[in-house]
């Protein structure tokens, strides 16, 4: 506004400077209370968009959820090969091998059993560790060791993949063989390899640092539980197939080569092993 309009402001009388004074203010207000408005229409459109697109995120967020339930139970039904490790926590570590890392790969691509398939041979999967092992050649092996593990640390007491995993490879230990509570058996450790099963131990023979012309086959059962029927048919099956492979002399429960330091296999039955105990 110019000067005049100061200059006519000065010489209106007071009652209708008031009045006008008072009409800007209203215009004043009104002003305000429109942009007021208009601000928070267009914040609310805002946030119907923001509202939108968390709707959307959400329903993206359960698909990667499923994905990722997908690959668990995928990496459930092969237990993942770079965990691993035992219930037989009593099991002295042998020392972990300094090499794994370098152990892991080679093994897994040599591995493959199906690839000899004698007649009668046992489904054996794979699953190769990286620890609780020492690579070896040209060891006799002349004696065969059952154990019995379980998922101790929580979870699924019978779950392979937690087994391995927090049981064997926190202790670095493994045993070469460990056969499900379906019957399904993995091979950890590669025949010829001196797997970490038996710790401190002794044959009825006198002979002692028994890991070292040994196999380790761990039957998957709480310490209540006795094998499964699929489980000792799946055993029988494995022990024919080594008793074969191999000139087995003895075939004995850890608890036979470590007495008063090892309980099992648990609940045991050698009667239901076709081969029997052999001392
Ligand atoms: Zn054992």
């Amino acid at each position: 506004m110019g000067r005049s309009f100061y200059v006519k402001m000065g010489r209106m009388k007071r009652p209708l400077k008031n009045k006008i004074i008072f009409g800007l203010s209203l215009a004043a207000v009104g002003i305000l209370a429109l942009a007021l408005f208009v601000f928070r229409d267009g914040s609310r459109k805002n946030q119907l968009v923001v509202q939108s697109e968390a709707g959307a995120s959400e329903k993206t967020a359960p698909s990667l959820n499923k994905q990722e339930k997908d690959n668990s139970s995928a990496t459930k039904a092969v237990p993942n090969p770079k965990t691993a490790s035992a219930r037989e926590s009593a099991v002295p570590a042998a020392p972990a091998s300094s090499d794994s890392g370098t152990n892991q790969a080679a093994p897994s691509v040599k591995t493959s059993t199906t690839s000899t398939p004698a007649a009668g041979a046992p489904k054996i999967i794979n699953n190769l560790v990286s620890w609780g092992f020492a690579k070896t050649s040209g060891r006799v092996i002349d004696t065969i060791i059952i154990h019995s593990s379980y998922n101790a640390t929580g979870g699924e007491a019978h779950s392979v993949e937690g087994i391995i995993n927090n049981e064997y490879k926190p202790n670095g230990v493994s045993p070469h063989y460990i056969i499900g509570r379906d019957g399904t058996i993995y091979r950890l450790v590669l025949d010829q390899d001196i797997a970490y099963h038996a710790g401190v131990s002794k044959l009825p023979d006198g002979r002692t640092n028994v890991n070292n012309f040994s196999l380790g086959i761990e039957i998957v059962e709480a310490m209540s539980e006795s094998p499964s029927a699929a489980q000792y048919a799946s055993l029988n099956s494995l022990l024919d197939y080594l008793h074969a492979k191999y000139s087995i002399k003895h075939i004995l429960g850890h608890s036979d080569i470590a007495p008063g330091r090892k309980t099992d296999p648990w609940n045991f039955n050698w009667n239901k092993i076709q081969l029997g105990k052999m001392e």
